[in-house]
């Protein structure tokens, strides 16, 4: 069958390139779905990547992306910016099918399809996406230096970013919908006793503000619609993630919260020749480098277990 690939790539990040350029270095000839409006992934939605090693003054995350995908393809990867829309990854010959009908086949599929954090809805919330809103206070934190900020949630993962933070702000503001916590008692305990953390109860980000930086936020009381001002030049949103694995479901296993799940520290998932790697495995971490790191894994996982096949 001449026109079965060894390795199709799903996805374009920081997994996804990774996982190109090794498979294209192996001579594996990798194609790599990138995406339809999102080719290079989450960091094309920021500025500055200060925590990816080997740039020492830190770089763009588009400009870190282009490079990324331009060393993948200085080896031989071939890119195409489109969606999958379906896959068939339960034979020896794997099919995925593009947002033109084609449909290509290969022995071994990587899946780096990442995760897409939830957002607040609001007008101004992507603009200012890296000009004070964030989703990782572990990426972003240090900006904040001194500074007032805000972090919006009530789970573990808000109350983690939060007393995170508060080693670097003067302040951090916890906007929380409710009068009580989702989070492990650990974790509020943690926080309660943070002298710099307070709490906004009942309360929700009505206006986010700001034109080429963020200047403050409107907040409305769930239970009484008023409105007041927080001056804060940081904003945290912690209100969850959603991978990516849409596609995938009944075909692959899955854990209670949807990511992929693999035999780690592999990255095989339940599926002989599908691997996963990056944000779409990863509730822990969620960084660039461990996400190039889980691809390299793959890439190699992949390679493996195609040379096993010959
Ligand atoms: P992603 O980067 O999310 O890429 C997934 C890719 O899959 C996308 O290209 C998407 O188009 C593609 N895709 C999805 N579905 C399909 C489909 N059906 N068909 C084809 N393609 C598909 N981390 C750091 O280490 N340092 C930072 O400073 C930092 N800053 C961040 C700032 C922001 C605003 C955000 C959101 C994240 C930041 N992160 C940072 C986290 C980092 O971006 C992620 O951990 C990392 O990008 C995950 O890589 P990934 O390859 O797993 O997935």
């Amino acid at each position: 069958m001449s026109d079965v690939r060894n390795v199709i790539i799903i996805g374009s990040g920081p997994a996804g390139y990774t996982a190109a350029l090794y498979t294209a270095r192996a001579s594996l000839k990798p194609l790599v779905f990138e995406g339809a409006v999102s080719a290079g992934g989450a960091l094309m939605n920021t500025t500055d990547v200060e925590n990816f090693p080997g740039f020492r003054d830190g770089i763009m995350g588009p400009d870190l992306m282009d490079n990324m995908r331009a060393q993948a393809e200085r080896f031989g990867a071939e890119l195409i910016p489109d969606d999958v829309v379906s896959v068939d990854l339960t034979g020896e010959i794997k099919t995925v099918t593009d947002t033109v009908g084609t449909v290509h086949r290969a022995k071994a599929v990587i899946i780096t399809t990442g995760s897409q954090h939830r957002k607040l809805g609001l007008p101004n919330e992507d603009a200012l996406s890296g000009r004070g809103v964030s989703w990782c206070a572990t990426c972003d934190g240090f900006f904040f230096k001194d500074q007032d900020i805000a972090v919006v949630g009530g789970g573990d993962t808000a109350m983690e970013e939060a007393t995170f933070l508060s080693r670097f702000a003067k302040s951090v503001t916890i906007v929380h919908r409710r009068d009580t916590l989702r989070a492990s008692k650990a974790m509020q305990e943690r926080a309660f006793a943070d002298p710099k953390i307070r709490f906004a109860w009942d309360s929700e980000v009505a206006t986010v503000h700001g034109e080429q930086k963020l200047s403050g936020l409107t907040l409305r009381d769930t239970k009484t619609s008023e409105t007041s001002e927080l001056p804060v030049t940081g904003l945290f949103i912690a209100v969850g993630h959603d991978p990516r694995t849409e596609l995938f479901k009944g075909q692959l296993e899955l854990d209670d919260e949807g990511y992929l799940k693999v035999d780690a520290p592999s990255t095989r998932t339940n599926l002989a020749g599908v691997f996963a790697a990056g944000d779409v495995v990863d509730h822990t971490y969620r960084q660039a480098i461990t996400a190039a790191g889980t691809g390299c894994s793959a890439a190699l996982d992949a390679e493996r277990f195609l040379a096993a096949l010959s």
